[in-house]
């Protein structure tokens, strides 16, 4: 078996079920989630209480150098907390996920995250999902996985569970953003998840992990 910590990178566009799959396969395996759309979230968020403009990246970086957030591993779940607090439901409203994209645009933003999403290993083996987890971050896993389903497959999702959230925009700003767009990893595993439950996607992703586990070398 492949060494510890491992990580698996779950990417995809919005409302391809990253989240879902990603927390079905961290309890199965006993690894800390985490979800890095919510800590982009959490800097819009403090951006936005902080009244710094999202358009404007040099006070975005600057903000992003100072504030005051550290990781924290909460019931396997890894988060941002600014000064102690997760602002679990501010995080969700949909001024910031119109903002989110901007403020993840900007590359100091993304070499902070790097380095704080790097270093989660810290909490052992990782589920991670985002973006760009497979490409940028942990390139070198060989445990990556694309999500994927038709745009009306995935708004559709959203309306459904009452989000209001304008999926295409803000997919199209994280294809094209210069800086770690989101992309599919060369070796990534591709999964078209329209018309499966959770349960069959996971399970899909669970049955490839082990696959491509028994496959490596091991630890000692
Ligand atoms: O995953 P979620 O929809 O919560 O992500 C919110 C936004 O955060 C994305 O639309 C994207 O702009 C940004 N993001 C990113 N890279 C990641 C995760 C999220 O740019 N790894």
């Amino acid at each position: 078996m492949a060494p510890d910590p491992y990580i698996i990178a779950i990417d995809g566009p919005s409302a391809s079920g990253k989240s879902t799959n990603a927390r079905l396969i961290a309890r199965a395996l006993g690894c800390a989630y985490v979800d890095t759309g919510a800590m982009y979230r959490t800097l819009a968020w403090y951006c936005l209480r902080q009244g710094v403009p999202a358009d404007d990246a040099a006070a975005v970086a600057a903000t992003c150098r100072d504030w005051p957030a550290r990781l924290a591993c909460v019931d396997g779940h890894v988060r941002l907390l600014v000064e102690g607090y997760f602002p679990e439901k501010e995080i969700r409203t949909a001024e910031v996920s119109a903002l989110v994209p901007r403020i993840a645009a900007v590359p100091q933003v993304r070499d902070w995250m790097k380095s704080h999403q790097r270093d989660c290993t810290r909490f052992g083996n990782l589920v991670m999902e985002g973006r760009d987890i497979g490409t940028v971050i942990f390139p070198e896993t060989p445990l990556k996985f694309y999500l994927d389903a038709a745009a009306e497959v995935r708004q559709a999702r959203r309306e459904a569970d009452g989000v209001q959230d304008n999926l295409a925009e803000r997919d199209q700003r994280d294809r094209q953003r210069p800086v770690a767009p989101l992309a599919i990893a060369p070796d990534a595993i591709l999964i078209n998840n329209a018309g499966q439950t959770p349960q069959q996607t996971s399970e899909r992703i669970l049955s490839e992990i082990r696959r491509i586990r028994a496959l490596q070398p091991s630890a000692s």
